[in-house]
């Protein structure tokens, strides 16, 4: 891949790569058919875990590992070079169990986080409200990880779109790419709604509406939408001081709390198509396991409410780097749950692929025609 490279999608994904681009000497020219991340990046949590990813393990795990390690620097970088904080906070996080069944899956992840060398510690009811005064009488144990963090998703987008502008990137909202330009197996550009826009290499980067492009070129992309509900809370700042995570066998539901006070519970998974809908189901259940949790919510105001769609892919694992038969293509896509942490090292490999660079880790395992891998989920 050469200089100037054009990336379909703006959301956290495309913006990381393009941050990454321009900061290598490239030139990145990012588009996408609405505003800039309002999408599943805008939608998402934030929170940065190891928890789901040590349950899968191999090339997997050492994906979000190596993220979750760039973040500091990244965000710190960010913050620097825009003037917007993205608000990366070692939380730590608290799995609730409340009955033996839970405390039994629990332990079962706390095994596998054993094996990565990560240990938590288990806190009996009291304990657990030392740590956490609002939460429920009702829990039979909580584990403890401090290796839980967050970011604020629609302030590192922020951030990364303030850096690329000042970096004099080429941004096109509200430009949808209709189709690719070929020349032979070479792929020289994109036609958008506004005309021909040409470059060096493309990065297919457009979450779950990847599969809808790729079919422009013959290829079959087993990535889908899986929709998400969100409810937000407003609560006054530190009533609830760690990420809270529950029913991990059969209710998952999450609570991250922001430093300004609001509380963010999601999240549904549903396989709905492009439906982005929230639903009165979704939102009892989110609301249900959010007050199971922390009682004291149910006199809190419902500031927000809204969906969002995760990119699927077929074993949850991202499609990352060269198709095949395709010059000067790449795939950066289908990260699913885990988009927001693997933004900081998407951006990192995508670039080295730019530059032909050696990558920091082997991009085989996320190859487009791989065979499917163990399922990663939430
Ligand atoms: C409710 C919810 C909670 C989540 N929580 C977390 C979490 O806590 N931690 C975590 O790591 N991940 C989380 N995720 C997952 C994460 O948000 C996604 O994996 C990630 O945002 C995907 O980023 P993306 O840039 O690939 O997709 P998107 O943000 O969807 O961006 C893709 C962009 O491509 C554009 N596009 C599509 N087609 C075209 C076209 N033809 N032309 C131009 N542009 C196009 C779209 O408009 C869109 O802006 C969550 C997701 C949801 C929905």
């Amino acid at each position: 891949m050469g200089g100037r490279i054009i990336i379909i999608g703006g959301g956290v994904i495309g913006l990381s790569i393009a941050e990454h681009c321009l900061r290598r000497g490239l030139t990145p020219v990012v588009l996408d058919k609405g505003p800039f991340a309002r999408e599943a990046s805008w939608s998402g949590a934030g929170y940065l875990d190891l928890r789901g990813a040590s349950g899968v393990g191999g090339a997997f795990f050492a994906l979000c590992r190596k993220s979750y390690d760039l973040f500091p620097e990244w965000a710190a970088r960010l913050k620097k070079e825009s003037g917007v904080d993205p608000e990366l906070l070692d939380s730590g996080s608290l799995d609730l169990a409340f009955t033996e069944e839970e405390e039994t899956a629990v332990r079962r992840m706390e095994g596998n986080l054993k094996t990565f060398g990560l240990s938590g510690e288990w806190l009996a009811p009291s304990q657990a409200s030392q740590k956490e005064p609002g939460l429920s009488p009702g829990i039979r144990s909580a584990f403890y990880l401090k290796e839980t963090r967050q970011v604020r998703p629609p302030r590192l987008t922020r951030a990364l779109l303030q850096v690329l502008q000042k970096g004099k990137a080429e941004l096109g909202e509200l430009e949808p790419v209709e189709d690719f330009l070929l020349k032979g197996r070479q792929v020289t550009g994109v036609r958008t709604s506004k005309g021909l826009r040409e470059g060096d290499a493309v990065v297919v980067a457009s979450g779950a509406w990847s599969a809808l492009l790729a079919e422009r070129l013959g290829l079959r992309l087993e990535a889908k939408p899986f929709r998400g509900q969100v409810v937000m809370y407003r609560a006054a700042s530190g009533t609830l001081r760690h990420i809270l995570f529950t029913g991990l066998q059969k209710a998952f539901t999450y609570l991250v709390p922001r430093v300004d006070g609001h509380i963010y519970v999601g999240s549904t998974l549903e396989d709905a198509g492009y439906e982005k809908v929230t639903t009165s189901e979704g939102m009892e259940k989110l609301k249900t396991g959010a007050l199971k949790a922390l009682p004291g919510l149910s006199r809190q105001l419902i500031e927000d409410t809204w969906a969002g769609l995760r990119p699927g892919s077929v074993d949850g694992w991202p499609y990352l780097g060269r198709v095949p038969g395709r010059e000067g293509l790449f795939l950066a896509t289908g990260h699913f749950t885990h988009g927001i942490l693997l933004s900081a090292v998407t951006g990192l490999l995508m670039a080295q692929a730019a530059l032909g660079e050696r990558p920091a880790l082997d991009l085989t395992p996320f190859a487009l025609d791989r065979a499917p891998h163990p399922p990663a989920g939430l």
